[in-house]
Order: C-alpha cells, then sequence, then structure tokens
C-alpha cells in the first residue's frame, strides 16, 4: 500500500490508508488507545479500540513518544476530533524506530532546555516544524540564488579547501598536518574566485565551507560556515558590484516570500518583505556622523571600522529614516581593508568597498579588487606583508586580468535576518564554535 500524507487525508474518508511518521502523544486509556501520529505534513489521531485486537494494545502501551511508525487504518471523518475532524482507526501498527523512555528533552513540551543542551540533541530539535522550515527556506534561497546566477551566465566553481599557504591575513587559519608538511583550511574562496577572472570565466559564484580559527563566542560567529561567494569581472567600480547584489538578493526574497512567507509569518511572526530597490548607501564617512550625531561612542580600537552596536545603530536609522532592511556602508579605509581591495585614485586612503547591513547586521563583505600586478604588490608590502607566500596569488594577474570585484556573504546570516533568528546556532544544521566539535 502507498503512504498517505497526512495533509491529504481529508480526501480519503471511508478509505484504508497506510500513514509514517512519529508518536508525538499517547493518551492510553481503559477502553481506548489515542495516538497522535506527526508526519512531516501535519498531526492526525489515531484511534485503537483494545478489545479488538489486545496484542496490539499492549504494543501500543509500551510505545515511547517519537517512536516511528508505520500505521494502516479507515479515515473516519469525526467532528468532535479537533485535528482537522477526522482519525484513523487502527487495523495495524508496525514499530520502525522504537525511541527509548524518557527522551533527553520533549521537542514538543511547553518548557523546551537551554540552546546548549538542545544542540547536543540537535535531530530531536529539528523535528520542530520552526526549526525544519529554517531549512526549507535555506533550500528555497540557495536554488533562487543559483536560478539567477544561470540566468546571468555564471559559471559555478569548486574550489580547494586546502590551502599549502595562508590566505590572507593567517591569523584565523586552521592548520592540519598534511603528510609531512602543514596545510590550512581556507577561510574564503577569495583567491580562487579572483583565479577564475584571470581565466576569462568572466562571472563565477560559489556555496561552499569556510573556515575560520575565530575564538569568537558570539551570536554571529562560527568556526566552519557556509560562504556564498561571487565575483564579475569588467566593471567600473563597486558600484556594479552593489547594483548586482541588490537585485539577485530582491529576486531571493521574492522567491521565499512566495513560497514560504505564510509559514514565517506563522512560525516566527516575521512579515517577509521584498526589499525596494536601490538599497540605501551611506559612505563610511556619512555613517559615522550619523554615530556622531546620535552619540554613539565606537571603542578606540575600532578606528575606522564599525563594532556591532555601531551597525545596529545605524540599522535602526535606515529603518527610521528610509524604512529600508538594508544599508551598503561604502568606502572604507584603506588601514581596515584586505591589501587587495582596490584604492580610491581621488583618495587612496580609501577602497573601492562596502558590507551590507541587513537588519542592523553585517551579512556581506565586497570591493572592487585591485587588478594590476605592480599595485597589488605595493599594497600587500604597504600591509607588511612578504610577498613569497603569497606569489601565487600575484601570478594570477600577470598575465592580463580584467577589472572586477565581487562579494562574500555568510548564507546563516542572512537566514538570521530573514527570519529574526537572535542567534546563528539556529540557524545552522550543525554548530561548529569554540567550544562545540559535536555531534
Ligand atoms: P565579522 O566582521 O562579522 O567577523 P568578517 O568581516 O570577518 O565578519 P568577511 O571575512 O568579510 O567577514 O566574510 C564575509 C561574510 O561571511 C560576512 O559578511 C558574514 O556574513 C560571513 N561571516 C564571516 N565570518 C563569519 C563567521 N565566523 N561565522 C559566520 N559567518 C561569517
Amino acid at each position: 500500500m502507498q503512504r498517505t500524507l497526512i495533509k491529504d487525508l481529508p480526501r480519503h474518508i471511508g478509505e484504508e490508508v497506510k500513514v509514517q511518521g512519529w508518536l508525538q502523544t499517547l493518551r492510553d486509556q481503559k477502553s481506548m488507545q489515542f495516538l497522535v501520529l506527526r508526519d512531516k505534513t501535519g498531526l492526525v489521531q489515531v484511534a485503537h479500540w483494545k478489545k479488538g485486537n489486545p496484542e496490539l494494545a499492549e504494543t501500543i502501551s509500551k510505545l515511547g513518544t517519537e517512536s516511528a511508525l508505520t500505521i494502516v487504518g479507515k479515515v473516519v471523518a469525526n467532528e468532535v476530533v479537533r485535528l482537522g475532524g477526522l482519525e484513523i482507526q487502527l487495523e495495524d501498527l508496525k514499530v520502525e524506530g522504537l525511541a527509548e523512555t524518557p527522551l533527553p528533552f520533549d521537542p514538543f513540551g511547553e518548557v523546551l532546555p537551554d540552546q546548549d543542551f538542545r544542540l547536543d540533541w540537535r535531530y530531536l530539535d529539528l523535528r520542530r516544524e520552526r526549526n525544519r522550515l529554517i531549512f526549507e527556506v535555506q533550500t528555497t534561497l540557495e536554488a533562487a540564488m543559483r536560478a539567477y546566477w544561470l540566468g546571468h551566465d555564471f559559471i559555478e566553481m569548486h574550489s580547494p579547501k586546502i590551502l599549502g599557504a595562508a590566505s590572507e591575513s593567517g591569523a584565523e587559519l586552521f592548520s592540519l598536518k598534511y603528510f609531512e608538511t602543514t596545510a590550512y583550511l581556507a577561510q574564503s574562496p577569495q583567491f580562487y574566485k579572483q583565479m577564475a577572472m584571470a581565466a576569462g570565466f568572466e562571472r563565477v559564484f560559489e556555496i561552499g565551507p569556510v573556515f575560520r580559527a575565530d575564538p569568537s563566542f558570539t551570536s554571529r560567529h562560527m568556526t566552519e560556515f557556509t560562504g556564498v561567494d561571487m565575483e564579475i569581472s569588467w566593471i567600473e567600480s563597486h558600484e556594479d558590484v552593489m547594483v548586482f547584489i541588490e537585485n539577485w538578493l530582491a529576486y531571493c526574497y521574492a522567491a521565499v516570500q512566495e513560497k514560504h512567507g505564510e509559514q514565517i509569518k506563522e512560525q516566527f511572526g516575521t512579515e517577509l518583505t521584498v526589499p525596494s530597490l536601490p538599497f540605501p548607501r551611506l559612505s563610511m564617512a556619512e555613517a559615522y556622523q550619523i554615530l556622531k550625531d546620535q552619540n554613539y561612542a565606537l571603542p578606540p580600537e575600532q578606528k575606522g571600522d564599525l563594532d556591532p552596536g555601531a551597525e545596529r545603530a545605524l540599522g535602526k536609522y535606515i529603518k527610521d529614516t528610509y524604512n529600508h532592511d538594508f544599508v551598503f556602508v561604502t568606502d572604507w579605509p584603506f588601514s581596515v581593508r584586505p591589501f587587495y581591495h582596490m584604492l580610491h585614485e581621488d583618495n587612496p586612503s580609501l577602497t573601492k568597498s562596502f558590507d551590507l547591513l541587513g537588519k542592523g547586521l553585517e551579512i556581506t563583505t565586497g570591493a572592487q579588487r585591485e587588478h594590476r600586478y605592480e599595485v597589488l604588490a605595493s599594497q600587500a608590502q604597504q600591509k607588511g606583508l612578504s610577498l613569497e607566500p603569497i606569489q601565487d596569488y600575484l601570478n594570477f594577474f600577470r598575465y592580463g586580468c580584467p577589472p572586477h570585484g565581487g562579494f562574500g556573504l555568510g548564507l546563516s546570516r542572512l537566514l538570521m535576518i530573514m527570519m529574526d533568528l537572535p542567534n546563528i546556532r539556529e540557524a545552522v544544521y550543525l554548530f561548529r564554535g569554540p567550544n562545540r566539535l559535536r555531534p
């Protein structure tokens, strides 16, 4: 017999069906047993008359909640049943996966244990519809990203994650034993995206793992995350990259809103709106002036940079002033940007770069890159880097590289702002942080 999904049961009144799912609750009464079965489309009540099959009644009595079951029975309309006005009269039941008792925690209980404990039993926590929705949204989001790129002649790349030398600063690199030598885990596909520009691919994207040996214990940092990266050639400035992102993001938001907008509202209380174009833009100088006007005091070590409080303050300012969730903060000082960001010709202390903040959280960093070998090498030296470890990278620019730029975006950070999730641990399938390497 074919499986029927719970959401389709109203079309099968009077018929015998097979339903498969988890035992959410069991009420074991004197003559009747009532099971609430859950599959990913909903809940249904299953009724069993004990005397009809005492042996089965005994099996049911011993079932732990959350056991995985296959049941067969007849669908009957019953208006007193709150779950959809129908129930299944049980004929047969097979225990596919017995749940031990007690559960480490009841994912459907009124009070949930703290997040760290739930991460130990992540698969149980993911049984909640709310949590599964995050990954359904992620799936739609990635599909929309790809659809947009494919419609704009992009090539997908998969760059290596094991590197022989530090790619950027070196400070955030995990090292590993690699036969007789030491290798490093990639902290971004940056250099390889740029190699694709030198290779004449013109437009590339990559969605892949990124590793950061950053001992951060914040609600928005992980030591391993999924990076969404893109790079395009023949641009005139970072403005071309920003125009691309805002159109691409609006397209992705529309896809998610169409498919999941209602469920997101229901589960998270968040009204997902497609952002209007263009997104507001603020130069770093303007951003500093706004923060000053608001008496926001940046800690001195943040000179030229923004800290999370400043990002939130700017997010609020943009919301209040433009009723927009996004803002590009552009033209960052070279002192706080990597050596490969291109400098403004008329003000070489500033880069042609931007961060994109969504609801006051940094989700993207992007820039026009310096593509001229001599200038790039000199910028690296200005940053105190020795050229030898980055020579393979510098070589990409020796035989004709077009002007180009791109960005890197954290997939989980985008999910956080789409659904107003307070912590990145909720927005990722399995969190990896300085203190968490399991399960
Ligand atoms: P932050 O200032 O928040 O630490 P960053 O400046 O180091 O971020 P980039 O190196 O520019 O970030 O990376 C590009 C994007 O990748 C960021 O805008 C963010 O969305 C995401 N990202 C960066 N670091 C992390 C991390 N540790 N965990 C999750 N996402 C991250």
